[in-house]
């Protein structure tokens, strides 16, 4: 049972409680309200609820409805209801109509309001939503969720800045720490200053990002390759070579580019030597296989399957074995080449057919690098996937 169940189990529970006591109060006076014949009602909505009966739960309710038709409780839980089943034109028509009660109270129309902004969320209606959201951020009560709900509109609509505002907001709302998230925010909007040339609001939005958030590597990704675009090879490599502190598990992303960066530089052996120190600290593939490309160039092919035959040995990878592979080829003839190159296509498609990232939050797989995971919509949270056939 998740929490949307407990909350609507929860409003069933006080509106029985409400009834029962309106009930009471005016027993003398009102023949049509028995406490003979409610009670058993809600329990029995209140049972449909906790055993996930939503058609059952709606059913009761909507008699419920019937019989006393103030019940603002009984309209929120069937509001809700129907907005967790997809039907929203019902639960916007729900909260629109308990609004316009000119005799609700004031705490009881923030609540409907909240919960019609949910409404114009789940369809789509984001400027609607964004209007009431607006209205509840500054209200004592709702000011926490409201800005929550503004967050995830300005993130859903690509509008960064008013995202920034509202995650430091929120911030010094509920304490939450929102610097990596706001960093992230920042590199879109150098990602956006980039595509439009840009080139001097892009490089003052990445400096926001490492202010904000010094781990954060997307900003790291984004100076290292603005330097490298002006032809500063020394500062890319340096630039680059900080994930490997910020987080190594992001390595794999910036190996080749220190590659490139050494040969720009014409350092061979210092980029032999830097691979060595990042293969005997983290291992990983990616590594391996540029160090493997750099003993072939150096010291001869001999010397690199000699290298990749033993370090395989230490750890066994697919990618390590189709470059092993790819090695026995050039120096194999007839029927060993024909089955070496049966193995290979094997390999191949073994590993085009893996994930290359997931996502630690949710398990989504992914072949790109994600900054925002699409499935569960949580920053930094995709990572290169580790093991044999990952990295
Ligand atoms: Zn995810």
């Amino acid at each position: 049972m998740d929490w949307t169940w407990i909350l609507i189990g929860s409003l069933v529970i006080f509106a029985g409680w409400y009834w029962w006591s309106a009930s009471r109060w005016h027993a003398d006076r009102q023949a049509g309200l028995s406490l003979r014949n409610i009670p058993p009602e809600y329990l029995k909505g209140l049972n449909y609820v906790l055993n996930e009966q939503q058609d059952k739960a709606i059913e009761i309710f909507i008699k419920m409805l019937e019989v006393d038709s103030d019940t603002v409780e009984t309209h929120l839980a069937l509001g809700h209801l129907f907005r967790r089943r997809g039907e929203t034109d019902r639960a916007i028509r729900i909260h629109q109509n308990l609004i316009a009660r000119p005799n609700l109270g004031e705490d009881e129309r923030l609540l409907a309001l909240l919960e019609l902004g949910m409404d114009y969320m789940s369809s789509g209606l984001l400027d609607r939503a964004e209007s009431l959201f607006k209205e509840l951020s500054a209200t004592r009560t709702y000011a926490i969720q409201a800005h929550q709900k503004l967050l995830e509109i300005y993130q859903q609509e690509k509008e960064w800045d008013k995202a920034i505002v509202i995650a430091q907001k929120l911030q010094s709302l509920n304490g939450q720490d929102l610097n990596a998230v706001i960093a992230q925010f920042y590199c879109e909007l150098a990602d956006q200053g980039q595509s439009a040339g840009n080139t001097a609001s892009a490089q003052q939005h990445i400096r926001k990002a490492l202010t904000i958030d010094p781990d954060c590597i997307r900003a790291s990704l984004l100076e290292g390759k603005s330097a490298r675009r002006e032809g500063k090879t020394g500062l890319a490599l340096k630039t680059f070579q900080r994930v490997e502190k910020q987080d190594p598990d992001y390595l794999p992303e910036v190996i080749a580019v220190i590659v490139a960066c050494y040969r720009d530089l014409g350092q061979i052996e210092d980029c032999m030597q830097y691979l060595r120190y990042i293969v005997s600290k983290y291992g990983g593939m990616t590594p391996l296989l540029h160090l493997t490309r750099l003993i072939e160039e150096t010291h001869g092919e001999k010397a690199a399957v000699t290298y990749i035959s033993q370090e395989l040995k230490r750890r066994p990878s697919v990618r390590g074995v189709d470059k092993l592979i790819e090695y026995a080829l050039a120096m194999a003839e007839g029927e060993i080449r024909d089955n070496l190159q049966t193995i290979k296509e094997m390999t191949g498609k073994l590993l085009s057919g893996s994930p290359v990232y997931k996502c630690e939050h949710c398990g989504f797989d992914a072949k790109l690098l994600h900054w925002h995971c699409p499935s569960c919509k949580q920053w930094s949270t995709i990572k290169p996937v580790l093991g044999v056939v990952g990295e």
